[in-house]
This record gives structure tokens, sequence and C-alpha cells, in this order.
């Protein structure tokens, strides 16, 4: 195999252009000097669109769940009463850091592989007047399921005030995200999915009503607290030594996706999807989540006559090709295929491709390129601008 050839196609890390490569690879600089200040008032427009806010969006060096703990210490307190909307291991990780905070959690479990319903979670909620915070997953990356966020806060607002704080790491970047808009309170994502970037980053967005409870909370913790990353972010810094490297990256990959146009990058998303599911789907491979819910940045697949873990074992020796398994009790039963960020249709039908002969070597009888063939009339269908 070549040295340093890796086809990553696994729901992060995602491979990094070669432009954000080099701007990470640029000469250190002082934190408090002018080259920073004006690093972070470039950056800063271009991410509040990505989110769809006029907040400020704070940058924290910390992976993605870093800014889902940076949400909980903030908006909840300990013993507040909220409600995790768990539909994979993601929405379970909200229940296990906001357990380790003390915190009072009800649970609405949807089967994994499923979008929860908004009216469902308001009828829910309708027994527990005294949630302050509901947390949603936007991509559940376990599943490969997209939730309808945009409607969760206009439909349970009918029966609670409480703040809509949305997990969106594996999909903010790559999927339309209209925070505003969507009356969403808090939104976290990571630099490692759909940002183009290595893990290390993570970006978090607060609403008026947000801040009005962040603001009265008198234990926001001390690295976390996001009063200090807005204060700072105001004067252009930051409270704590930047991870500036993945900043210099960032500053790149957001002029990308300016280049690019963000409609253009959200249809591209979209293509990808549609192509990975359309050849999987004429080799008759069951997908676990139906059309309606599917993510446009990770797909899940669920195999009935062949193992899984065999297939990623030999798409690995064979062709450095990653693609993910499956987490919690879908682990061995499904794998995943990533298709966001640095990731182009061309790139899909060479994963597809390779898919196929891991398949047949594996001892799956399939019919060569008929899931490339697929994915070609999709492109040919829909992709005349990509
Ligand atoms: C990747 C991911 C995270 C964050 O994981 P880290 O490893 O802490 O970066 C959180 N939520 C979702 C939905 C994710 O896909």
């Amino acid at each position: 195999m070549l040295q340093d050839q890796h086809y990553l196609r696994i729901p992060g890390p995602t491979p990094i252009p070669p432009s954000v490569q080099r701007a990470m690879a640029q000469p250190m600089i002082g934190h408090r000097g002018d080259e920073t200040s004006e690093l972070l008032l470039s950056i800063k427009p271009m991410l509040k669109k990505v989110f769809g806010t006029k907040q400020d969006v704070l940058i924290i060096a910390g992976s993605g769940t870093s800014g889902l703990e940076a949400a909980v210490v903030n908006a909840v307190k300990p013993l507040d009463e909220v409600l995790v909307i768990v539909s994979g291991a993601f929405g379970e990780r909200f229940v296990k850091i906001c357990k380790a905070y003390g915190i009072k959690v009800h649970t609405y479990d949807v089967e994994w592989g499923k979008a929860f319903d908004p009216e469902d979670v308001r009828d829910f909620l309708q027994y527990f007047p005294m949630v302050k915070a509901v947390f949603a997953t936007y991509c559940e990356t376990s599943t490969g399921v997209m939730n309808p966020v945009d409607q969760l806060a206009k439909t349970i607002k009918e029966v609670s005030d409480a703040l809509i704080i949305v997990d969106g790491v594996s999909c903010v970047g790559g999927v339309e995200t209209k925070m505003d808009e969507w009356d969403v309170d808090m939104m976290v994502t990571g630099s490692q999915k759909a940002f183009m970037l290595p893990a290390g980053l993570t970006f978090i967005a607060a609403s008026n009503r947000a801040w009005a409870v962040i603001d009265s909370n008198p234990n926001r913790g001390f690295y976390l607290d996001l009063k200090k990353y807005k204060e700072n972010l105001d004067k252009n810094t930051t409270p704590f030594t930047p991870a500036l490297s993945l900043l210099f990256g960032l500053e790149d990959a957001l002029k990308l996706m300016e280049a690019e146009g963000l409609t253009q990058v959200y249809a591209r998303h979209a293509l990808m999807k549609e192509m990975t599911r359309a050849a999987f789907r004429a080799h008759d491979i069951p997908l676990l989540a139906d059309e309606e819910n599917a993510s446009d940045t990770v797909t899940a697949v669920q195999p009935e006559d062949f193992d899984a873990e065999l297939l990623r074992k030999v798409l690995k020796q064979e062709f450095g090709l990653s693609v993910a398994g499956g987490q919690g009790h879908l682990k061995g039963q499904i794998f995943r295929v990533g298709h966001m960020g640095y990731c182009s249709p061309a790139d899909v039908l060479q994963t597809i491709s390779m898919m196929e002969i891991g398949l047949l070597k594996i001892g799956k009888k399939i019919e060569l390129g008929k899931g490339i063939a697929a994915a070609q009339q999709i492109y040919l269908a829909k992709g005349e601008d990509n």
C-alpha cells in the first residue's frame, strides 16, 4: 500500500484540504498580538453564517464533547430538571454529562435508527413542567439519522419555556443550520467533522434567552465558563491561549466554504448522501435510516447476509479505506460511511467502487458496478452543478 494514502470515510475525523493543511503549518504567533485579533475578526462573521445566527459563535480549545459539557454547565444548574432526547450514542452522552453534574435527567427514548417526532416530545414534556432545558442531537452520528431540530422549538414552546440545546457536531457546516430562525437556544459543533479540520476546537453559540440563563447562573465552572469566552471575543481575544494552528486552519476552511458557497456546500452533501444510498439500494443492502430522516453527512448500512466487521477489515487491508463500525448495541450490526467535509461526489464514486470489491472479497454475491451505476445516475440527474 502506498504510504500516506488513506481513504478516510468515517464520520470524523475527516480529510483535511491541502490549503487548510498548509495554513496550519504557519509559524506560531503571539496570542495577545494584533495578528491573533485580526484572525479572530476574520473568522467571526464567517462562523455566524454557518450557524445561521447573529450571535457570536464562541471558540473553545477542546473536542466536541467539551462544547456539549460547556452547554450543560453554563445553562443548567445542579438539581435542575432536564429532558434529553436519546436516539443514539450521542444522546446518551448528553445524559452522562448531565448526570456528572448532578442534574435531574428525564429521557425521551427513540428507537435507534429513527428520528424523534417533535409533537411526541411536546406531549411527553407536558408531564414535566419543571424541565429547564431540552437536549437534542441534530445528526445522530451513531445511526446516520438527522433529527428535525428545525421543528423542535416551535413545537415544544406550546407547552414549555425550556431552553433548546442542540448537538450539531456531526453536521453543522455540511447541512443548513438556521439557529436563530429555528429558535434553537444553544448550538454546539466541533472541528473534525464537516468543518474539514483536525479535532481540537468546539464552537458554541447561545440565544439571548440562553444568555439570560447563563448570566444568572452563579457557578459556570472555570475553563468552560462561556461568559469569559464571550467577553473576550467581543474584544477579539480569548480567555486562554487559543489553539492557534487550528485557528489558522479554521480561517482557511471557512474561506473555502464561502468560495464554494454555503448553499452549494449543502447541496454537495445532500448529493453525496443520495449517491451513497442509491449504491447500497442497488445491491439490496439495507440502510438503517429511512429516506426521510437520512443524514447528509453519514450513512449507516445494516447488512443482513454478511459480516460488517469483516468488510471493514478487508477494505482497510486492501485499500486503506476506513469506514466506521456500529456503536452501543449496534456494534457489529452496522457500518457507517462518512461523506462530509472535504469529500466530493468523485470521492463517493471511488468509495463505492472499493466497497464493491470488498463485498466480493468477503463472499457476498454482487454484480460489480451496479452500485456505481446507480450513484452515477443520481449524479447525472442532480449533479450538473457539482
Ligand atoms: C463526534 C461527535 C461528538 C463529539 O465527539 P468528540 O470526540 O468529543 O469530538 C459529539 N456529538 C456528535 C453527534 C458527534 O458526532
